[in-house]
């Protein structure tokens, strides 16, 4: 049995994951669900944002299914335990899948991933005052490089892709977007694949005007955050993209939205991010057979013009749900 550490989180996150992990169990038995706490209520309750039991689980399991969290506005000391757990864990790959489900969902004739250096970059975190600056440190390494460059090469051939943009703005910000795409073209070299190279600005248009161009991008901390965003917005929105965080030994599967608290209790979250989280997470776990018959049902679903209120539809959180895994065996 493959060990899954499932975490709720806040808001939302506790409608989206049971619903995704109702219908994962529907296509496997072979998973051990472990459920953990983490987040804003957590805190309420434990006094913990991430408290010691959930980092053991974690670190005891083959992957995460994690739903979302709330940032708490008025506590200063607050940090991320998602930020805390992705160094802990050394996930270092950011992978974003940005693909339309249907032609009549999204604006973009996306089919590629986004693979984002997850470690370093603008998200250090180490900032410090000078005079009336506040200084960022910006930390560029060759071993987060070659790692996230050889991830990407790997996850091509994987899927049987050709070419790989490595994208970065090296035209200004010379050494260190300069070393990315240095190691970039020495990894790509052999690899049997196309090595391309576009700068950040170029490409955030490119992904509008030329999204047939993009099979798979590399790319740094910031620039990926801000790309993948973009990507997401062009397939369909934030309830349609899911998200891998990958390391060595761990993985946390996530949808790309929040808590969203607006909308957190109405019953009327999209879990399609969830359950697309979901199908990566038994992708990686081997289950890929499983995970092609929930995209299946899911497809089915909105072809039968089944969705929910964000995408037009009429349909709950559960509803919606339900139609998924009626269409599991159609
Ligand atoms: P947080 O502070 O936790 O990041 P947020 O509301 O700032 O929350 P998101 O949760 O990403 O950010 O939500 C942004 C907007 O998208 C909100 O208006 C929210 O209602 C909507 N949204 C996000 N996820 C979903 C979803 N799964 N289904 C429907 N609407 C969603």
């Amino acid at each position: 049995m493959r060990k899954v550490v499932v975490i709720k989180g806040d808001g939302i996150g506790k409608e989206v994951i049971p619903e995704a992990v109702r219908v994962i169990r529907q296509v496997t038995d072979k998973l051990e669900w472990i459920p953990a706490h983490m987040g804003l209520e957590c805190n309420a309750i434990y006094g913990w944002y991430l408290p010691p039991r959930t980092i053991e689980l974690v670190h005891e399991s083959d992957a995460v299914l994690f739903g979302a969290i709330t940032t708490p506005i008025a506590d200063p000391n607050y940090r991320s335990p998602l930020l805390f757990l992705r160094r802990e864990l050394d996930l270092y790959a950011n992978v974003r899948p940005a693909k339309k489900l249907l032609p009549n969902i999204g604006v973009g004739d996306l089919d590629m991933v986004l693979v984002r250096e997850n470690t370093e970059g603008m998200y250090t975190g180490i900032e410090r005052e000078e005079g009336d600056a506040i200084i960022l440190e910006r930390k560029v390494s060759e071993k987060a490089c070659r790692r996230i460059v050889r991830y990407a090469i790997s996850l091509s051939k994987r899927r049987g892709l050709k070419r790989i943009h490595c994208v970065h703005k090296a035209n200004v910000i010379r050494r260190s977007d300069g070393l990315f795409r240095r190691v970039f073209f020495e990894e790509m070299e052999g690899s049997g694949l196309e090595a391309r190279e576009m700068l950040v600005d170029a490409a955030a248009a490119a992904l509008i005007t030329k999204p047939k161009e993009f099979q798979c991008i590399v790319t740094l901390n910031l620039y990926g955050d801000i790309l993948s965003d973009e990507a997401a917005a062009l397939v369909g929105g934030l309830g349609f993209t899911p998200c891998g965080n990958i390391g060595e030994r761990h993985a946390v599967f996530e949808p790309c939205h929040g808590s969203a608290p607006d909308i957190a209790g109405k019953g009327m979250a999209n879990p399609t991010a969830t359950i697309l989280s979901g199908t990566m997470m038994l992708r990686h776990l081997g289950l890929c057979q499983e995970a092609e018959r929930i995209e299946g049902a899911l497809k089915r679903a909105y072809l039968d013009g089944v969705s929910t209120p964000d995408a037009g539809g009429h349909y709950s959180t559960v509803a919606f749900t339900d139609e998924v895994v009626r269409r599991l065996d159609a």
